[in-house]
C-alpha cells in the first residue's frame, strides 16, 4: 500500500529565484499510474524530485502513506528512481548493477541472487546478466535501469523521462512493456514525460502543468474530451485542436457562434453555458478537434444537417486510415481529420461540416473553458 499526498507544495530555487512549482495538491492512491506532463521547463522534475528526497521542499507538505516525508533522507523514503540516462554502472555487469542496491542494505547473498532472477525474468533480461552495459542495446539498458529499481520492491516507483534517450520504435516498445509492468507489479508510479502520447497511454490519471502551476488532474479520456482551458486543449492531442475567434449571439435560450460569414448553432447545454455565462455578444475562443470536422463528401457525416462551410484545401495527406486536410479558415490554419474515401485534393473549394456535440468554447480573456 502506498498513497502520495501533495499539500500546496512549493519550490522556489533560491540561487536563482525561481518560481518551479506553485501550490501543488493531488492524492495519489495506492496503484495509481500518474503522469506528469508539460512543456520543458514547467516544474515536473521539480516535483519529482522532492517526493523521491533529491530536491527540498520550499513549502507545503508530502505524505507517502501519512506519514510527513519533507525531512526524511531519500533513502528512507522507500523509493526507486529511474532516470533519462539510466545511470548504470559501466565497470559492473547487468547482475552487479542490479544487485547494488540490495547490497548496500547488506540483504543476504542468496536473496539477492533470487530477487535479481526474478526480476531479469520479469524484464527478460536473463540472458543479459553477466554483460556489461557498453554491450546492451538502448532499450536493454533501460530494462536493467528499471530492474535495478524493482529488485528493491519499493513503495512507488518514480520515472523521469526514462525512454527519451530511445528511438522512435523502441519507445512504442518499451511504453507497452511498460504498462505491462505497472500492471504486473501493481506498485504507485509517477512517470515524467514531455510527450502527450506517452502520458494518455500511460496513465491512469494526468497531471498537465504549466509554469509551474498544475492546469489539470484527470484520467486521459476526460483530458481529452473535458479540457479546463485552452493550454490543455491544445496540448493534449495530435494534431492539435483548432481555435478560432468568435462573437457569441444569443436569443432566447438559444446561441449561436458566428464565425466569419457562418453561423453555428449551439447544442442546448453549450448554448446555457454561454447564456447563463453572460457572453451573448461577446468574443468568445472557439475550439475543435480534427476529428470532430468532416468533409461533407464522406460518408460519416454527408446528412449531418448542421451548417457547412467551405474553404480551400491546402495539403493533403493520406494516411491510410484517415485523411488530413489543411486549410485556411476565417483567419486560422485549420486541419481536418477526415473519411478516407473524401475526394477533395488540393486547390478545391471543400464543404465541411463540424459536429456542433464537439464544439469547446473558452473566455478569450482568461482562456477558461466556458461550455465543458
Ligand atoms: P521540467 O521537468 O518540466 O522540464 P524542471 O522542473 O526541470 O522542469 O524546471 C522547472 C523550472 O525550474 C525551470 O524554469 C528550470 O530552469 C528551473 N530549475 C530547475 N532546476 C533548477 C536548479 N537546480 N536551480 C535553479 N533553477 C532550476
Amino acid at each position: 500500500m502506498s498513497s502520495i499526498t501533495l499539500k500546496n507544495i512549493c519550490k522556489t530555487y533560491e540561487d536563482s529565484g525561481v518560481k518551479a512549482v506553485q501550490d501543488f495538491n493531488m492524492e495519489i492512491e495506492d496503484k495509481e499510474f500518474i503522469i506528469f506532463v508539460g512543456p520543458s521547463g514547467c516544474g515536473k522534475s521539480t516535483t519529482l524530485r522532492m517526493i523521491a528526497g533529491l530536491e527540498e521542499i520550499s513549502s507545503g507538505e508530502l505524505y507517502i502513506d501519512g506519514e510527513l516525508m519533507n525531512e526524511v533522507e531519500p533513502k528512507d523514503r522507500d523509493i526507486a528512481m529511474v532516470f533519462q540516462n539510466y545511470a548504470l554502472y559501466p565497470h559492473m555487469t547487468v547482475f552487479e548493477n542490479m544487485a547494488f542496491g540490495l547490497k548496500l542494505h547488506k540483504i543476504p547473498k542468496a536473496e539477492i541472487k533470487e530477487k535479481v532472477e526474478k526480476a531479469a525474468k520479469v524484464l527478460d533480461l536473463q540472458d543479459y546478466l553477466d554483460r556489461k552495459p557498453k554491450a546492451l542495446s538502448g532499450g536493454q539498458r533501460q530494462r536493467v535501469a528499471m530492474g535495478r529499481a524493482i529488485v528493491r520492491n519499493p513503495k512507488v516507483f518514480l520515472m523521469d523521462e526514462p525512454l527519451s534517450n530511445l528511438d522512435a520504435k523502441l519507445r512504442v516498445q518499451m511504453r507497452t512493456e511498460i504498462a505491462k509492468l505497472h500492471n504486473r507489479l501493481g506498485t504507485t508510479m509517477i512517470y515524467v514525460t514531455h510527450d502527450q502520447t506517452e502520458a494518455m497511454t500511460l496513465g491512469t490519471r494526468i497531471v498537465v502543468m504549466k509554469d509551474g502551476i498544475v492546469q489539470q488532474i484527470d484520467t486521459p479520456h476526460n483530458l481529452y474530451a473535458y479540457p479546463c482551458n485552452l493550454f490543455v486543449a491544445g496540448f493534449i492531442g495530435s494534431p492539435q485542436m483548432n481555435f478560432f475567434t468568435a462573437t457569441c449571439q444569443a436569443e432566447g435560450d438559444k446561441a449561436k457562434l458566428i464565425l466569419g460569414d457562418y453561423e453555428i448553432e449551439l447544442p442546448e447545454a453549450k448554448a446555457k453555458a454561454l447564456i447563463e455565462g453572460g457572453y451573448a455578444g461577446k468574443e468568445v475562443t472557439m475550439g475543435i478537434r480534427p476529428e470532430d470536422l468532416h468533409a461533407t463528401d464522406t460518408q460519416v457525416l454527408a446528412t449531418n444537417p448542421s451548417c457547412e462551410m467551405h474553404a480551400e484545401v491546402n495539403v493533403y495527406e493520406l494516411l491510410g486510415s484517415e485523411v488530413f486536410l489543411y486549410f485556411n479558415f476565417c483567419g486560422a490554419n485549420v486541419i481536418a481529420r477526415t473519411e478516407p474515401d473524401t475526394k477533395a485534393q488540393v486547390g478545391d473549394n471543400v464543404g465541411f461540416v463540424m459536429d456542433v456535440d464537439k464544439i469547446h468554447v473558452f473566455d478569450k480573456d482568461t482562456e477558461v473553458t466556458i461550455t465543458n
